[in-house]
């Protein structure tokens, strides 16, 4: 483990605190005694830390243990019940906002859908609307409020807190949603990419918790990809790591959105489901969605297209197989090159068709070129399509972790 030296620098002293924090999270409850032990620092050092998360409100005395002769050493434990975050999820057809303590327990939560109607409002009109209801709706008396996560399809920009573009909006570039946010709510605001936000999800309130190297694929109308490295978010150079769904698949495969050929998003996205079925009816084949499509095309949703696959429907069938096979060949390419030892896997498409999971993972498995990467867990995500909304609650709680006095609570 890393340590930090004992010293009076305010980067010694958040580094500290952050071990801190870890220790009591992994191995609590635990005594000042056991924590001074484990992180090789004085007990007035450990002392003081603890009375300060105890003012923050971030750890409590949860009982007291065995006394050596004096008194009975307090035992502490993160303050998980008493921490909400609120919780925000840029979607592409909702903006959803929650009030989720550090447990990851929904509290309280608000959809505004992104339906024609609401088109006189602007983008971050919407996004008020959704947690100004939130908050109308909950009792906050006795709730602490510790951040405002926000998870949001990429590209962002995480550092400035902006959406480089927004999914289907025509007004979306550069929104300053965190500098907004804060200003309009005074809480400190984090904002992540969707798939990253899933990815801590998994690492922080899963019962897989604290994997080192997770890969997750985020399989949704479009595909995202998140990637944590030594149990941090890798973002690469400007925040283009992880766009796991333009890795090219097929080199002379359908147009993408991206406007590149055959990217694995092209070919494996609930978008491109979708478009596909309705390209094979137009052919002529045989579909229990063809009617359907021909009195009205919008109503062919992924959902609906689903249902009728699960109810053996031979083209949706087909389409979906395919959608597998190809969604495991792009994950195989990644295995082979950042072989993690976790692969997630959520989003509309798996929460609607989870089988899905089970084709990707026997096509990349004879793929695999390391040994080893046979031995690497394919799951399906804990949290359904709860996953990047959860996901915007573990940003803050990530935060947290890395510097408590960002999120001092009065
Ligand atoms: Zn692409």
């Amino acid at each position: 483990m890393r340590m930090a030296e004992p010293g009076n620098t305010d980067r010694n002293k958040q580094l500290n605190r952050s071990l801190v924090l870890n220790i009591i999270h992994k191995n609590g409850p635990i005594t000042k005694a056991e924590i001074s032990k484990e992180l090789e620092l004085t007990f007035a050092t450990i002392g003081n830390i603890t009375s300060e998360l105890i003012e923050t409100g971030a750890i409590k005395v949860t009982g007291y243990g065995q006394s050596n002769g004096g008194r009975k050493p307090a035992l502490y434990e993160i303050n998980w019940e008493n921490n909400y975050v609120i919780a925000l999820d840029v979607g592409v057809t909702k903006i959803s906002a929650a009030i989720v303590n550090l447990k990851a327990e929904i509290h309280a939560r608000c959809d505004v859908e992104m339906e024609n109607s609401q088109y006189d409002l602007t983008f971050i009109e919407r996004v008020f609307k959704a947690i100004d209801q939130l908050l109308s709706r909950t009792d906050l008396s006795h709730l602490k409020i510790i951040g405002i996560g926000v998870s949001a399809p990429g590209p962002i920009d995480e550092e400035s807190g902006k959406l480089l573009s927004l999914p289907n909006l025509q007004e979306g570039r550069n929104v300053t949603i965190k500098q907004q946010l804060e200003q309009r709510y005074g809480l400190m605001t984090v904002l992540e990419k969707d798939a990253n936000a899933a990815a801590l999800a998994e690492q922080w309130f899963s019962n897989m918790q604290m994997k080192e190297n997770i890969l997750y694929i985020f399989a949704d109308q479009g595909i995202g990809g998140g990637l944590i490295i030594d149990t941090r978010i890798y973002r690469g150079f400007h925040n283009g790591a992880g766009e796991i769904g333009h890795m090219s698949i097929d080199v002379d495969g359908p147009r993408c959105n991206c406007g590149n050929f055959g990217c694995l998003e092209a070919m494996a996205s609930g978008i491109s489901v979708i478009k596909q079925v309705k390209k094979e009816i137009r052919r002529g084949a045989s579909s229990s969605l063809a009617e359907i499509y021909l009195q009205d095309e919008k109503q062919l949703t992924l959902d609906l297209i689903i249902q009728h696959g699960k109810n053996g429907d031979p083209l949706v069938k087909n389409v979906l197989d395919q959608t597998g096979r190809y969604l495991g060949i792009g994950v195989a390419n990644a295995i082979n090159f950042f072989s993690p030892s976790q692969v997630i896997f959520g989003g509309q498409m798996i929460d609607l068709y989870p089988e899905i999971v089970k084709i990707a993972e026997r096509t990349a498995k004879p793929r695999f070129f390391s040994d080893a990467a046979s031995r690497i867990n394919f799951t399906n995500s804990s949290f359904g399509f709860d996953a990047s909304l959860i996901g915007a609650a573990a940003i803050i709680q990530q935060k947290l972790f890395d510097k408590p006095e960002n999120t001092i609570i009065k």
